[in-house]
């Protein structure tokens, strides 16, 4: 199949459900068909060998993309504690096997932290590349928070029962998933992402 016989499909170059979940909801009005790697016979393998969001994000979609010959979008993201030298940050999927025990993880490290040591962001970076792996874009997002000692609340993902976003006084997992896409750094980014779209589209439909 040619590149340019099927530009209206966007590929969600990510292998975690609950991030392709968050983007398709994020990108329900785009005029592009949104599909993931979960939906391909034999998706391509992505790794992470970069040591920053941007470098992960671009090598993943730029991947996926000349893999499929479909438009692709990856995202790389990751908390950041700066009382923890900003651990652990491009490693948050890896410091241990299990969402439950990275949250273990991360408390253990903080044990000992009080008040503005306790400090984390949350930063999204993401890639968008067309089927011959040129970046059309990249954008970033990114939330503030407070990693708090208990977990609190059962949705989202990751280590949202412990990220208290102070504004509303709720930890992300508290925080229903329109409210928490409406602030959250994946949010932020693929709203700016979403409001460039059509313009990239336009410039560079020759080219895909
Ligand atoms: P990667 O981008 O696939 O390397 O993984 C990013 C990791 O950062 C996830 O597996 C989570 O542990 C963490 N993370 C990223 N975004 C979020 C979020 O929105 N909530 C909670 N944890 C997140």
């Amino acid at each position: 199949m040619t590149c340019a016989s099927r530009p209206e499909i966007l590929l969600v170059a990510s292998e975690n459900p609950d991030k392709v979940a968050e983007i398709r909801q994020l990108l329900a009005a785009t005029p592009l068909q949104v599909i993931a790697l979960a939906d391909l016979p034999d998706p391509p393998q992505l790794t992470e060998p970069y040591d920053t969001f941007a470098g992960n994000a671009q090598h993943k979609a730029a991947t996926a993309a000349r893999a499929t010959g479909d438009l692709a979008v990856a995202d790389d993201s990751g908390l950041v504690v700066s009382a923890l030298d900003g651990a652990p940050g491009i490693h948050s999927s890896r410091v241990a096997a299990s969402d439950a025990e990275r949250i273990r993880w991360l408390l253990e490290q903080m044990e000992d932290l009080n008040g503005n040591q306790r400090a984390a962001y949350f930063v999204c970076m993401i890639a968008l590349a067309n089927p011959h792996g040129e970046m059309l874009g990249t954008w970033q997002g990114r939330v503030d928070g407070i990693i708090i000692p208990q977990r609190r609340g059962e949705g989202g993902f990751g280590y949202d029962p412990v990220f208290l976003y102070p504004p509303t006084g709720k930890t992300f997992a508290e925080m229903t998933a329109e409210e928490k896409n409406g602030v959250s750094h994946r949010g932020q980014a693929l709203h700016a992402f979403a409001r460039d779209l059509p313009a990239i589209l336009k410039l560079n439909r020759t080219r895909l």
